[in-house]
């Protein structure tokens, strides 16, 4: 069996029934990766992320010449999964004027006055950019969904929440996104799939290193009350929402190495996948070229 690119192990089928139980939060076999292998694995994990990262920074550069695309990235997670450093690492080596990212919290009395796609839209990255969506319209059917509560103060007209009132809005969600591809924006989206012993060791962490208690919040530990009921919405939300022009990764979070490593990769191949090329110079802007240059060398 040949190497498999880390796309290929983790992008969601749209065929087939999707389960995320299916899918092991632990998964560190990263030899199996193409372009990866030999006994150090922690060091190839490192060298093949310096790699990514290296080509990302290229590929970026041409995002932002060819000026007609632009790339965003969904990132969801429970809390602790790393979503933070994972932004951090990945975005370490390109050009922070071609890149942006946007973190959603619970939305304002302005956004609540607006349908749910309102502040995704006006966060979308600029034509030769990458966006990063730091928690995203997802959250509409993640922690809405979790907390039916919150839909109450979504001024939203009367009407059943049920069944078809979720589908709506994976429908919703499905036409955005394409509508997004059809013009240029390419969607990838990422679920950090964290086990549930392990944002236990990471709160714990937290809790006990005086360096990391800052990040600990109540609420946190009350959201882990309902990881069931979280780990249902996402299975929903990800069977529904992976779709031939937005694809969902799931990707293994319980050691941050596999999971930076794994979203830089899958970004390369993304952007490779584009055949980007810088702008082709025209017969008048060449001879323009030639004639400053001469102008210059001339001074
Ligand atoms: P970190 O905790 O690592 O700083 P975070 O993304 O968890 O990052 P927080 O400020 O802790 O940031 O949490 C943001 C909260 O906003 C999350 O609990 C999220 O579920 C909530 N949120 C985001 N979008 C919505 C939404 N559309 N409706 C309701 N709540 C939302
Ligand atoms: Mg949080």
């Amino acid at each position: 069996m040949g190497k498999k690119s880390m796309g290929e192990l983790f992008r969601v089928k749209t065929k087939g029934r999707f389960r995320l139980e299916d899918c092991d939060p632990g998964w560190d076999r990263i030899q199996e990766i193409r372009g990866m292998g030999g006994d150090d694995v922690g060091n190839k994990a490192r060298s093949f992320m310096e790699k990514s990262l290296k080509t990302l920074a290229e590929a970026q550069e041409l995002l932002w010449a060819s000026d007609t695309c632009s790339i965003l990235m969904v990132l969801q997670a429970m809390d602790a999964a790393g979503k933070d450093g994972v932004i951090k690492h990945v975005m370490s080596g390109v050009n922070p004027q071609g890149c942006q990212v946007f973190s959603f919290k619970a939305p304002s009395a302005e956004e609540l006055d607006h349908t749910f796609l309102w502040r995704c839209m006006k966060a979308l990255p600029e034509r030769g950019r990458i966006g990063i969506f730091n928690r995203s319209h997802y959250e509409e059917v993640l922690v809405v969904r979790v907390h039916p509560e919150l839909l109450e103060r979504q001024k939203l007209p009367p009407g059943r929440r049920g069944g078809s009132f979720w589908k709506e809005r994976y429908e919703d969600i499905n036409a955005f996104e394409r509508h997004l591809v059809r013009n240029g924006t390419v969607v990838v989206k990422f679920f950090l799939h964290l086990s549930k012993g392990e944002q236990k060791e990471r709160f714990l962490a937290r809790l006990r290193d005086p360096r990391k208690q800052w990040k600990f919040s109540h609420a946190d530990l009350e959201e882990r009350e309902l990881w069931d009921d979280y780990q249902k919405a996402y299975d929903d939300a990800i069977r529904a929402t992976s779709t031939p022009w937005a694809p969902w990764y799931v990707i293994p979070a319980d050691r941050k190495w596999v999971a930076r490593a794994a979203v830089a990769g899958i970004l390369v191949d993304t952007i490779r996948s584009m055949r980007l090329s810088f702008p082709a110079v025209g017969e008048e802007q060449r001879r323009e070229l030639g004639r400053a240059e001469k102008q210059l060398a001339g001074e």
